[in-house]
């Protein structure tokens, strides 16, 4: 496959676009490169997926963010969530319902005199998203929860067809006389006009339920929740998702379930703040270690390592403790962890302590102080 061309680029926006711009800017492409005004022109065809592949990323403020960070690899799983991912980065209409009905009026083709969608066909259930929340160490190292899941099922009473069992499935409807449309005459001025529309009593399909199933009223799916134990894969990070395939909303008439996608709240940890896969901590020393040197041990999510400060140690010196970062998705590697020494000094010194840092100070000339003696020596210097 040809490199990705950037989504901007694809749009013709800049990347500081506002949402709004972004969405003008595909619909003028869409209807552009729309299949049922360049029929068999395949060009056309690639230019409207691809559109349409930028602006579902584009238009979504969450994967805008993260593509933003990430490029594409944001969605082709090796900076997503991996094997749970974007369920394989397919590109799929099933979300752009509004914007089509929005552009194009009413109905995906309706407007182009594309084919009319079959009521009876199957139809795949509706994508889900829940929420779930991991501690810190959790998303770092991988873990197994139990999710309420909370969807529709098919309904075991009618298994799906929405008739009561026995009761004699369905029958024609009479108010189209089982062809799904109704058709009005208009007289006007003008002259008389047809007008065709779809059943609003069958819903199109030509048939109705002489009784509904008593259990899902007619429906064919059932709300339930279901637990279920989600692997949560080690490198996790807040605001991703897992996706779950067939965890979803219940088909209709025979169609897949749809997908669960679950997004990832991480809660913030005490010491550690976490930026991709690095670590960063502060670490407090006092003023007497970072003159002498000390061997310190540093908090890691793995536990406590020796480390040893080196003499005359200044406050905001940042050190790397490597590989003790995050483990990568799906991968053996990890992220490294920068600490940040922050050198304290000590308040509240009683009279002894007082005269024996005076003490000190008398023994110490100002070389001893590199950074405040270049400091003075460049006062001196500007104010001649
Ligand atoms: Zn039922
Ligand atoms: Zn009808």
């Amino acid at each position: 496959m040809a490199e990705k061309r950037d989504y901007y680029e694809v749009l013709g926006v800049p990347k500081t676009a506002s949402a709004e711009e972004i969405k003008k800017a595909y619909r003028k492409l869409a209807k552009e490169y729309h299949p049922d005004r360049n029929p068999g022109d395949k060009t056309a065809e690639d230019k409207f997926k691809e559109a349409g592949e930028a602006y579902e990323v584009l238009g979504n403020e969450e994967k805008r963010a993260k593509y933003d960070q990430f490029g594409h690899a944001a969605f082709d799983g090796t900076a997503g969530a991996g094997g749970a991912g974007y369920g394989g980065g397919g590109f799929d209409f099933g979300g752009f319902g509004d914007i089509f009905s929005d552009i194009f009026g009413g109905g995906f083709g309706g407007g182009f005199g594309g084919q009319r969608r079959n009521p009876n066909a199957p139809q795949r259930g509706n994508d889900i998203e829940q929420s779930i929340e991991l501690t810190f160490e959790q998303a770092c190292f991988g873990t197994e929860i139990e999710v309420n899941i909370n969807h529709t099922e098919t309904c075991e009473h009618c298994h799906g067809s929405c008739a009561e069992p026995g009761s004699g499935e369905s029958v024609k409807c009479s108010a189209c006389g089982g062809t799904g449309q109704v058709r009005r005459v208009q007289k006007t001025p003008f002259g008389s006009f047809a007008n065709v529309t779809t059943c609003s009593v069958c819903g199109g399909s030509g048939t109705v339920i002489k009784n509904p199933c008593k259990v899902c009223g007619g429906k064919g799916s059932v709300h339930k929740v279901r637990k279920k134990k989600i692997r949560v894969p080690a490198g996790i990070n807040h605001g991703q998702q897992i996706s779950v395939r067939g965890e979803g909303d219940a088909g209709i008439k025979g169609g897949p379930s749809g997908d669960l996608f679950l997004t990832v709240y991480v809660k913030k940890h005490k010491i550690f703040e976490r930026q991709g896969y690095d670590i960063y901590c502060d670490f407090p020393i006092t003023f007497v270690e970072a003159a002498l040197g000390a061997e310190v041990e540093v908090p890691t999510i793995d536990g406590k390592v020796k480390y040893n400060i080196s003499e005359g140690t200044q406050s905001g010196t940042k050190f790397r403790l490597r590989g003790k970062g995050v483990p990568k998705i799906n991968s053996n590697q990890r992220g490294d962890q920068y600490v940040t020494v922050i050198v304290e000094i000590p308040k509240n010194l009683n009279d002894k302590q007082k005269e024996l840092l005076r003490q000190f100070a008398d023994t110490v000339d100002g070389s001893k102080y590199k950074q405040r003696k270049t400091f003075f020596d460049k006062m001196k210097d500007a104010f001649k």
